[in-house]
């Protein structure tokens, strides 16, 4: 086993800021408290960092408020430049901001690597759209005056994030805001602060001024953020998390009337035709479930695979995951890392022990290694009931439920089963049925003979109970945006 991960580890998790980020520089929690930071491996404490209280939330807020106007003005080429310089500095430190990044949140070093330049390339995305805001100018209909439409920054902004992407969600919303000149707080999950705070330090020396991005890390979402909704001087809320935090915070925007961007849980089908081409679906089940641990929102949920190859599917994917290593992400041979914590690991093994209670077979994985670190094996079963409970829930781990379907309006009718509509993943080579499932899909994406959909360039987001609004590609910068209607006499 290799040191040299462990050791860049260590050293970026003693480098980076442990404090609070509030207008341009880092404090103490206002009450002098902190939260541990744990590394899901070994279930051990890395570092301590500062728990922000509702107070230091408002003085968040108060810093970005006061930086709103002068950023608003500031010019758009200026505000592209500090994504692209953030851009590069990321890059150039990618290896110590991948070390950190799995020290906490557990996924293999090569996927944090891939996300510290994916997180990156929202950067140099939203750099390049800054200078892009448009407008318009019209003459009215009947010829009696003009009309001047002009986009103005929404202003003041929560961003709230989640563990399991843990740069790149905060990426995904600063870029924009970043470009679009609105002024931000941004509050990090609580499982993994250090790459937020990261962030900041790279924006900072990337000379974003004073003030326009907070970032206040605290064990207590609830009561910080609750108030940051409810005081009219946020404008706007982008939150990426659980469905059910997600319905929460949106009833809470409601008394403010905030703009609401919302990206949440998912359940996506991967739905496998005979005539598909086998080896590249089973590539593809590989990536759209063992990315991120299957610690994804995008992550197939439940594997629908055509009677005729059904069996043959099962067993190819079942062998291919049965051969990858589960260890420490700080090893580089290690292949699948550990869950986030004990009570993910629960919940993926309640899942699996529900649909073998309820019929199905393990063909590989199936229980909990013991010692130290929140494990779980690649798992695959077969034969998964309608009634199970991982086929209408987010497993949020590595394991997928395989199930035989006869007709395409079938696959079509379980896939649709869900109250969620985030992505859903479709193999076949026939170009008839390949557009015709995806317009009958309810999501807001579609993997087309491919498992992997995220692109900065390209817009993120789900429909039903998957979320508001879309991220990233040319509707990103939309979100952080109003229009407003000049009416020339
Ligand atoms: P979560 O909803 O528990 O937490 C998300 C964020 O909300 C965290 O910052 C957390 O501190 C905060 N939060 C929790 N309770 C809160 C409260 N009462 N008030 C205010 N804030 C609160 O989700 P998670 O476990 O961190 O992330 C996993 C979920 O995120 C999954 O459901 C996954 O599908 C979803 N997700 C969605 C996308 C997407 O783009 N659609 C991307 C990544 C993750």
């Amino acid at each position: 086993m290799s040191e040299g991960e462990f050791e860049t580890a260590r050293t970026a998790v003693e480098s980076v800021s442990k404090g609070l980020f509030v207008g341009g520089s880092w404090r103490d929690a206002e009450a002098g408290g902190t939260f541990a930071v744990e590394d899901p491996a070994t279930g051990k404490t890395l570092c301590s960092v500062a728990d922000a209280t509702p107070a230091d939330g408002m003085a968040a807020l108060a810093a970005a408020v006061a930086a709103q106007a002068s950023w608003a003005a500031t010019a758009p080429r200026e505000r592209g430049e500090i994504l692209r310089r953030a851009h590069a500095l990321l890059l150039a430190r990618r290896e110590e901001f991948a070390a950190l990044m799995t020290a906490e949140m557990g996924k293999p070093i090569a996927e944090s690597l891939g996300e510290v330049a994916y997180a990156a390339e929202f950067f140099r995305w939203f750099a390049e759209e800054a200078v892009r805001i448009g407008g318009d100018h019209a003459v009215a209909p009947d010829g009696g005056s003009r009309f001047l439409v002009m986009r103005q920054p929404v202003g003041p902004s929560l961003l709230v994030t989640p563990w399991n992407f843990p740069m790149a969600m905060g990426t995904r919303k600063i870029g924009p805001a970043v470009a679009a000149g609105c002024t931000m707080v941004l509050k990090p999950a609580e499982q993994t602060p250090l790459s937020a705070l990261a962030l900041a330090d790279v924006l900072r020396e990337a000379g974003l001024p004073d003030g326009v991005l907070n970032v206040v890390p605290t064990s207590a979402p609830g009561p910080l953020v609750e108030p940051l909704l409810r005081d009219g001087r946020i404008r706007k809320l982008s939150f990426t998390g659980s469905t059910e935090v997600g319905r929460l915070l949106l009833g809470q925007c409601a008394g403010q009337v905030l703009r609401v961007s919302l990206e949440l849980g998912g359940n996506a089908p991967f739905i496998v035709f005979a005539d598909a081409d086998l080896d590249a679906a089973v590539e593809g089940a590989m990536l759209a479930k063992m990315r991120n641990i299957g610690e994804a929102c995008t992550a197939a949920n439940r594997f629908y695979a055509e009677a005729p190859i059904a069996e043959e599917f099962t067993r190819r994917l079942a062998e291919r995951m049965g051969g990858l290593t589960v260890g420490p992400g700080l090893d580089p041979a290690n292949q699948v890392g550990p869950l986030i914590d004990e009570a993910g690991r629960q919940k993926v093994a309640a899942l699996v022990d529900d649909a073998v209670s309820r019929g199905a077979t393990i063909r590989t994985g199936g229980s909990a290694p013991a010692g130290p670190g929140y494990f779980y094996p690649p798992t695959v079963l077969s034969g998964v009931p309608a009634d199970a409970r991982m086929r209408h829930e987010e497993i949020f781990g590595p394991v997928a439920p395989v199930t035989a379907f006869d007709t395409e309006e079938q696959a079509l009718a379980w896939a649709n089963d869900t109250e969620y509509g985030l992505v859903a993943y479709v193999y076949t080579r026939d170009l008839d049925r390949a557009l015709r499932v995806s317009e009958a899909l309810e999501t807001g994406m579609v993997g087309l003979n491919r498992g992997v959909v995220s692109n900065p360039a390209a817009p993120f987001g789900g429909v039903k109970h998957s979320g508001l609004g879309r991220e990233g590609g040319k509707v990103g910068i939309e979100e952080f945006l109003e229009t407003k209607y000049v009416a020339l006499g």
